[in-house]
């Protein structure tokens, strides 16, 4: 059966407990699931983890106002994948070209780390959206969650694909997987993605979802 998202979902108790708690603290943001954002035809498809507090669950778009976010959006414009060199918020006016952003998780979880059952109880949305892209897709993984929900939502082994920053995995249906390590401030402030190397992998799923056009 096809799931498709919905922007009221409830079917995680704790986070829908946690965004309630964060609407009556910050009135101002949009404390719901975050829906992807952009061509849902697109060729490439960027799967992050879950949206951040003042973040992506402030603004309503995934990255959008978020630290990591800084870095996504600047290379995406460098790449010529999007309009602006900065995302500030939904209204800004920028447009992705080409790509898709969403989250293997779409509610702010505590902590920034959603359960393993919640990945799973959120993943009919993100196959949903798989099952949207065009034949010969390239899916961008941001970090291991996100690799993992990726498979999760093909049903395939998570064994039989290890994560690697810059890794291609040949997925069913024609698609391909391009993993590298999550844009996050941990991952840029401790040496262990650099500007560079993220760029690299990007130009390399953009690359790959250029040729299968
Ligand atoms: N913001 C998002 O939308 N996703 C992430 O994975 C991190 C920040």
């Amino acid at each position: 059966m096809k799931v498709t998202f919905n922007p009221s979902c409830t079917r995680c108790p704790r986070l829908a407990d946690y965004l309630k708690e964060q609407r009556a603290r910050y009135t101002k943001y949009f404390n719901a699931p975050v829906p992807a954002f952009g061509d849902p035809k697109a060729n490439l498809l960027i799967v992050g983890l879950a949206p951040g507090r003042h973040g992506a669950n402030a603004s309503g778009r995934p990255f959008t106002g978020d630290f990591a976010g800084k870095l996504l959006y600047r290379t995406l414009f460098e790449l010529n994948l999007c309009t602006k060199s900065e995302s500030v918020s939904m209204d800004d006016g920028l447009e992705l070209l080409g790509c898709r952003i969403t989250n293997a998780v779409k509610c702010l979880p505590p902590q920034n780390k959603p359960t393993t059952l919640e990945v799973r109880t959120c993943n009919d949305y993100l196959r949903g959206e798989i099952d949207e892209l065009p034949n010969g897709a390239v899916i961008f993984a941001l970090g291991g969650i996100a690799h993992q929900a990726i498979l999760r939502a093909f049903t395939l082994k998570l064994s039989g694909y290890s994560f690697g920053h810059g890794v291609i995995h040949r997925l069913p249906g024609q698609r391909t997987m391009v993993d590298s390590y999550h844009c996050s401030r941990y991952n840029t402030q401790t040496g262990r993605l650099t500007a560079e190397m993220f760029r690299e992998a990007l130009a390399l799923a953009k690359e790959l979802a250029t040729v299968s056009v």
